[in-house]
């Protein structure tokens, strides 16, 4: 306890000192992008919110690494890394996982990341791909342009680059489209060693209570502080196996919402955790946060420290847009495939925009407080012009609504069903359209919402099927009691 106040105080006496000078050196080994953000805003931050003591940098860095290496979870992706003695297959087992791990969770991503690298081990293989073939791979693992954007740049290393990776974070996100400042420090870090650090989600959170980092951390002014902070401290002679142990210790550890504080490797360096434990950030009294007025890294004075929340006042962020509100309408449309087992009809998106290629039953978006009877007429009008055949508008049987969220968008699928009877030859002409088995369907590149959609037109057809037969029995039963009767 002793230790941790006098390294609070320490801080505090440091805050205090450079906010006067303004001219404190910044945070240790700051990062060359952080460069354009020390312009605009030329006062460093203070001490608090800092890794100002080489020492303390040394510890936490051993700390980290020991835990690491005793703690760290067997994942696909590591071990290759691990066993590749080629530096180019080595960048590209690693650069799959990092764009499959945006945005998705690790046990999602396991199981679509040993598909991937067992049908494309290299990026040659990925790069004679066609892009059905990988969205058909990538169905369902979300952002599906994440999956395209990656064989693009496969595709460029490959024609253009002789099959050579960029070495350097600089090159990586310079040379290769979709590859972010977090995608290429992670890549030249874990694969080429280079000691860059790298911010993602898990980052910006641990980073935040171990610094008492409580500004909006979505902000540009706090990521830049954050991407100084991560490259100072990034292990000079293990700098990938440091950048994982950060993510690591946030996705296992310093959790969102139950950090695991007692459990921690480098909870003496919390600053969050030192604040929680003395209930004040320092030992200096009647100073609110960092001592320094209008600090850009404390939390908001609208939004003070709250005790009941402890440490998971770090990090904030501005409150998220919400997604707008859309409605489309799709129908599910039938024919009796060869033993009378249904097919489905599915179109092919554009290829650009939201789920570019993807397949779905053929949709369209409604127009906001469209009455019910206009909707199915859109909608018959629709699929007449995919099937070439007349459909009535009171033909189409109502399913029931599905939602799917997407990033931004709060999708209410208005689910219509038709069964069709014959061939229904489609117009090659029109946009690529095919009919599909259930296992096609599940095999096809196929969003999660049209599974969802598939699914509730099951439902309603086990919910017909088992009405009919309780009809029959019905009037089974009748007849037998008419038949006994005298
Ligand atoms: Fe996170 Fe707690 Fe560790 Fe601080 S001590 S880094 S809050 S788990």
């Amino acid at each position: 306890m002793s230790r941790l106040r006098a390294a609070a105080a320490r801080g505090l006496r440091r805050g205090s000192r450079r906010s006067r000078s303004g001219s404190a050196a910044p945070a240790v080994g700051g990062g060359g992008r952080g460069a354009s953000f020390r312009r605009e805003a030329p006062a460093p931050p203070p001490a608090l919110h800092l890794f100002g003591d080489p020492a303390e940098v040394e510890a936490l860095r051993g700390r980290l690494l020991a835990w690491y290496d005793r703690k760290r979870r067997d994942l696909p992706w590591r071990a290759l890394a691990a066993a590749e003695p080629d530096a180019d297959r080595r960048a590209y087992a690693v650069w799959v996982s990092e764009v499959m791990l945006q945005q998705t969770q690790v046990a999602t991503v396991i199981d679509y990341y040993n598909r991937w690298m067992q049908k494309w081990p290299t990026l040659q293989a990925l790069a004679a791909a066609s892009l059905e073939e990988v969205n058909e791979l990538w169905a369902g693992l979300g952002y599906y342009s994440r999956g395209k954007r990656l064989q693009e740049a496969a595709r460029k290393v490959v024609s253009q680059l002789a099959g050579r990776v960029p070495r350097t974070a600089e090159d990586l996100q310079k040379q290769l489209p979709g590859v972010g400042r977090y995608t290429a420090g992670a890549i030249a870090s874990i694969s080429f060693g280079q000691a860059t650090g790298v911010v993602d989600g898990n980052v910006i959170r641990v980073l935040c209570r171990l610094r008492c980092i409580g500004a909006d951390s979505s902000s540009p002014a706090v990521i830049g502080r954050l991407w100084d902070m991560a490259n100072a401290l990034v292990d000079r002679s293990r700098p990938g196996d440091f950048n994982q142990a950060l993510m690591e210790l946030g996705a296992t550890v310093c959790t969102p919402k139950a950090p695991l504080c007692g459990e921690c490797p480098v909870r003496q360096h919390c600053r969050a955790r030192c604040r929680k434990l003395l209930g004040k950030p320092t030992l200096v009294p009647d100073v609110e946060d960092c001592g320094v007025r209008d600090c850009p890294l404390c939390p908001p004075t609208t939004e003070p420290w709250d005790s009941s929340l402890g440490v998971t006042n770090f990090p904030r962020k501005a409150a998220k847009k919400q997604p707008r509100a859309e409605r489309t309408a799709t129908c599910v449309l039938e024919r009796r495939g060869r033993l009378g087992a249904p097919e489905y009809l599915m179109v092919q998106r554009p290829s650009t925009g939201l789920l570019a290629g993807l397949w779905e039953f053929p949709s369209l978006p409604l127009a906001p407080g469209l009455q019910e009877e206009k909707q199915r007429e859109a909608v018959a009008d629709h699929l007449q012009a995919w099937t070439g055949q007349p459909v009535g508008a009171q033909s189409l049987c109502f399913v029931g609504e599905v939602v799917h969220v997407f990033s931004h968008i709060h999708q209410t699928y208005v689910v219509y069903s038709l069964t069709l009877d014959g061939d229904v030859a489609l117009d090659p002409a029109s946009s690529p359209s095919r009919w599909v088995t259930e296992e096609e369907f599940h095999a096809s590149a196929v969003s999660t919402a049209m599974k969802k959609v598939l699914k509730a037109r099951e439902r309603q057809r086990r919910e017909q099927s088992s009405h009919a037969q309780g009809s029959k029995r019905k009037r089974g039963t009748k007849l037998g009691a008419a038949g006994s009767s005298p």
